[in-house]
């Protein structure tokens, strides 16, 4: 067999290969492949890791404080914030006072939570699930995800929340559109048999509670979209969107960035 030949050959057996490979894809994999499909592939494939900020660290530890506030049962104010100081991720902070403005952040950000969950509390909602793990398929591929809480109404209706922490805010079209609660909802349903009729967002930094409107048709839109990225990523689809490298966090080091210092290639 010539050259050639041998290189065609090898083409169509890798589009067959890709054709059959199966991806595990999540609304986290799904995002980091929309910024930018060469970030996703340093990440999930090389195993790179976003360098610790501040941010992220207070992300972090909220989002376990709240889910170790729900799995231990605790019910003051005091207990949170104990739960809170224990497992305080100190890691990217500038120094010292930079750390405690974080920290004192999520404080206020506890505090006000407190204070909307036991109005829900009083209202005879429960919090039936915290941190619960689905995963359903979605033809040769997997959609996996961990949903921060779902409520259970009085009326036996249920609710999923998912608990952000940025500053930035969202506006009624971002809450309505996004991918991630609608994705969410399918797996709850697929996985618990269990189809939320309120899907909401809690903005803890902003204590703004939001709840969104999406059915079937998000849901639908949400698992086709998750394939496209999948059987993007099993094709090796990772072209760099340079649009994104002035925003990412490897843009000093990844290999096609379009802002690293020329010094530094
Ligand atoms: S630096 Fe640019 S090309 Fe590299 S991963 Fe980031 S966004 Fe993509």
């Amino acid at each position: 067999m010539n050259v050639m030949k041998m290189n065609v050959t090898n083409s169509a057996l890798s589009l067959i290969g890709a054709f059959f490979k199966s991806v595990t894809i999540s609304y986290s994999k799904m995002a980091a492949y929309d910024f930018c499909p060469v970030k996703y592939k340093l990440i999930y494939v090389n195993g790179w890791k976003v360098p610790p900020n501040p941010y992220i660290s207070l992300g972090l530890t909220v989002h376990a404080a709240l889910d170790n506030y729900h799995k231990r049962g605790a019910s003051s104010l005091d207990e949170l914030m104990s739960i809170y100081d224990e497992i305080w991720v100190n890691l990217g902070f500038k120094d010292p006072v930079a750390a405690l403005e974080f920290h004192e952040s999520g404080k206020k950000m506890l505090s006000d939570f407190f204070a909307w969950d036991s109005s829900r509390v009083a209202r005879g909602i429960k919090t039936v699930y915290s941190e619960k793990s689905f995963y359903f398929t979605l033809g040769r591929h997997k959609a996996v995800g961990i949903i921060d809480r779902v409520d259970k109404y009085p009326d036996g209706s249920h609710e999923v929340i998912d608990y952000k922490t940025h500053r930035d805010a969202w506006s009624r079209e971002k809450t309505d559109s996004d991918l991630q609660l609608s994705l969410y909802s399918a797996g709850l349903k697929k996985t618990v048999g269990i189809r939320p009729s309120k899907h909401s967002y809690y903005f803890l930094y902003r204590n703004d509670y939001v709840t969104s409107d999406r059915g079937r048709a998000e849901e639908k839109k949400a698992m086709s979209e998750a394939r496209r990225v999948a059987d993007a990523i099993a094709l090796g689809d990772f072209a760099p969107r340079s649009q994104s490298c002035p925003k990412c966090d490897f843009k000093e080091k990844c290999p096609e960035s379009s802002v690293r210092e020329r010094g530094k290639r």
